[in-house]
């Protein structure tokens, strides 16, 4: 059960201490608070954890300084949707950027960075076309030891720097070990908070409950988590829900295709019909990897590239993100050449974004014309 208080409640006042008193003394049950901390006004909920099922919500109702209750119907506590009243949020704004379940953002941008001309030719190409994000991989898990790592917080100066001066305010960079969030705070800060960072839970990690806990403890930067590649949506969605009961909301759920066999037309199993589905089990925007999913530059007879056609088939069906690579030169790439888009590619791609994006929101709008009807 979840009650959520009236806006800019202070734990300081009298009303609030009484309700904290009264909870106390409920038989069975334990209790976490969350603040969410906004420009304008402070939300507080409060998760009741336990034996709820003996309480009503005309009783909790009443109690001081409660605006609402919502009994929680669902597996996924704090993200998911509940039946009963649930009208909690389903966008955030990071770094002047709103991320929700109603809006589009394009994270173009490099799977590693390699060198500082490739993330200046990317972020120049990125300006050009009016974009404000991007993705950038400084930290890289890779399937072999010896394949190259990343050069981890060496190119950090740069990246940020650049990115300041291109106009970038969100990154997504992948994060694996505790250090990285310490390297990237501490150079942000070095460096002026030139940009904004979103760390990237990958699909190797999704299941890596410790990285998890720590990531959620923090609430300075959101999270972009990546479905697990070889287990099932549920497990994948309460990974997303450690990050959550940990006190961070600002979470982006990410599908990037699931394991299929080797030889198979693309690297893995493109899972974008899930989009809707993930929308409706919780409130989280959800993001498209098209790249990490498809694996190739293979085209279709009809002149569009495989990447191109499951890009349109996610934003299509309401994905809220896109996440994919690009690449100066994929030749001279030190990840995943073989299936980034080329710069030239970078309009084109926005184009057809663009225009499957305005066909989903007129296929919404004729939803709810004929829901009204
Ligand atoms: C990536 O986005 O760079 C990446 C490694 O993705 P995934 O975790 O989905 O494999
Ligand atoms: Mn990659």
């Amino acid at each position: 059960m979840i009650l959520v208080l009236e806006p800019n409640v202070s734990p300081e006042g009298p009303d609030y201490r009484v309700l904290m008193s009264q909870l106390a003394r409920l038989p069975g049950i334990d209790y976490r608070v969350h603040r969410e901390v906004g420009s304008e006004v402070t939300l507080t909920e409060i998760y009741l954890i336990g034996n709820t099922g003996a309480l009503t919500v005309e009783q909790m109702q009443v109690l001081p300084c409660v605006q609402k209750v919502v009994r929680v119907s669902e597996a996924y506590r704090v993200l998911g949707r509940h039946k009963q009243g649930d009208d909690r949020p389903s966008s955030f704004e990071y770094n002047g950027v709103r991320f929700g379940q109603d809006s589009l953002n394009v994270f173009a941008g490099l799977c590693a960075v390699d060198s500082p001309e490739s993330v200046e030719s990317m972020m120049k190409a990125l300006q050009q076309h009016g974009q404000v994000c991007t993705r950038m991989g400084a930290y890289k898990p890779r399937t072999s030891p010896y394949a190259f790592q990343g050069f981890g917080a060496t190119c950090l100066p740069y990246v940020f720097e650049l990115a300041g001066k291109y106009g970038v305010k969100v990154i997504a960079m992948e994060i694996t070990h505790e250090s990285h969030v310490d390297e990237i705070r501490e150079t942000l800060a070095r460096t002026g908070n030139p940009t904004g960072v979103m760390f990237q839970i990958g699909t190797r990690n999704t299941q890596n409950f410790e990285l998890l806990k720590l990531v959620g403890r923090q609430q300075e930067f959101p999270v972009l988590i990546k479905r697990g590649f070889g287990i099932t949506l549920d497990e994948s969605l309460n990974a997303a829900e450690y990050l959550a009961t940990e006190g961070n909301r600002k979470i982006v759920f990410g599908l990037r295709g699931m394991k299929t066999n080797l030889g198979d037309p693309h690297r893995n199993f493109v899972d974008f019909a899930h989009v809707p589905v993930v929308k409706r089990l919780t409130r989280m925007p959800v993001c498209i990897d098209p790249s990490h999913s498809v694996g190739t530059r293979a085209g279709a007879p009809d002149g569009l590239l495989d990447i191109f056609h499951v890009v349109a088939q996610g934003i299509v069906a309401g994905a809220n993100m896109v996440l994919v690579d690009f690449h100066p030169d994929p030749s001279k790439a030190l990840v995943d050449g073989p299936q980034a888009l080329l710069m030239s590619e970078l309009g084109p791609f926005l184009e057809d974004v663009a225009l499957v994006r305005e066909t989903y929101l007129k296929r919404a709008e004729n939803a709810r014309r004929a829901k009204a009807a």
